[in-house]
């Protein structure tokens, strides 16, 4: 069995955040024969380089951005593995384009068009949990690219796609999707269960608990995502097809009439 886990920059934000990722990690590799990790940048380290570059210029090159921004993820994917390496599992970090992570060439909003699993697959059959830079693409010529702000979990749920996984674990600082943000809005509440519809929905109004563009792939490549704490055992929001049987009747409907046509 393959589980794909995604897990945010304030889940790793600290060396000992770090290290308790790693436990977990190794707790599902005991269980689970392939493990594929993504990670974002540690903490604010995305804003931290963006500011940076303001003290330059408010117009730099979107290539020198990405060039840039790329590299907050590169430091959480080495520190990680080193991190389960020394725990005593065998780990191995890739980087976008040695994960085979092809993208359109908008620097820093591109769209991954396809991903060349063969060097993932080799490390799994190896054995390594394989701990992959989110957020990172490159272009066939090898151009560095970015997928946009929070698209570490886009990256997730493409690999999670082509490497056939049926669930992608979203780990995050919540323990779910609520109603609204429950940093805002103190009386959100947690959902259990949402479908792929209603979390785009969410997700377009700006929950940035989840990239839009990652629910859009979900829901294309049938995979359910679970959006969960990384600081607690509880389950988190299951985000599915919808499969009730009103939806399927409806479209079993609209069938009969093409065919009728
Ligand atoms: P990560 O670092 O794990 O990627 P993000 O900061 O990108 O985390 O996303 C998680 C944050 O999304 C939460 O801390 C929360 O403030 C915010 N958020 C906004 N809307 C929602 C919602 N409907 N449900 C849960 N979290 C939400
Ligand atoms: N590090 C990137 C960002 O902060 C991508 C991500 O975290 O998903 O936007
Ligand atoms: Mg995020």
């Amino acid at each position: 069995m393959l589980i794909v886990q995604k897990y945010g920059g304030s889940s790793i934000a600290t060396m000992d955040k770090i290290f308790s990722v790693a436990e977990r990690i190794i707790d599902t590799k005991k269980k689970v024969n392939d493990v594929v990790v993504v990670l974002s940048a540690q903490g604010d380290t995305t804003d931290e380089l963006i500011n940076k570059t303001m003290q330059i210029d408010k117009n730099v090159t979107e290539r020198e951005l990405s060039m840039l921004l790329a590299t907050g993820e590169q430091q959480s994917v080495a520190l990680m593995t080193m991190a389960i390496n020394k725990l005593g599992y065998s780990a191995v970090s890739l980087t976008g384009i040695q994960a085979g992570i092809y993208s359109t060439n908008q620097y820093t909003n591109a769209r991954i068009i396809d991903i060349d699993t063969k060097r993932i697959k080799l490390e799994l059959k190896e054995n390594n949990i394989v701990v992959i830079t989110g957020f990172q693409g490159s272009t066939l010529q090898g151009e560095i690219t970015t997928l946009g702000r929070v698209g570490s979990d886009t990256t997730a749920v493409a690999i999670g796609a082509k490497l056939g996984a049926r669930l992608c674990e979203i780990y995050t600082d919540v323990e779910g999707v609520y109603t609204a943000d429950p940093r805002i809005i103190k009386n959100a509440v947690k959902l259990n269960e949402v479908s792929h519809d209603e979390m785009l929905e969410l997700a377009t109004l700006g929950a940035k608990v989840l990239h839009n563009r990652s629910v859009e792939l979900a829901r294309k490549y049938n995979i359910t995502l679970e959006v969960r704490s990384s600081m607690s055992n509880n389950k988190g929001t299951i985000v599915k097809g919808s499969s009730s049987l009103e939806s399927m009747v409806v479209s079993g409907i609209v069938v009969d009439t093409e065919v009728a046509r």
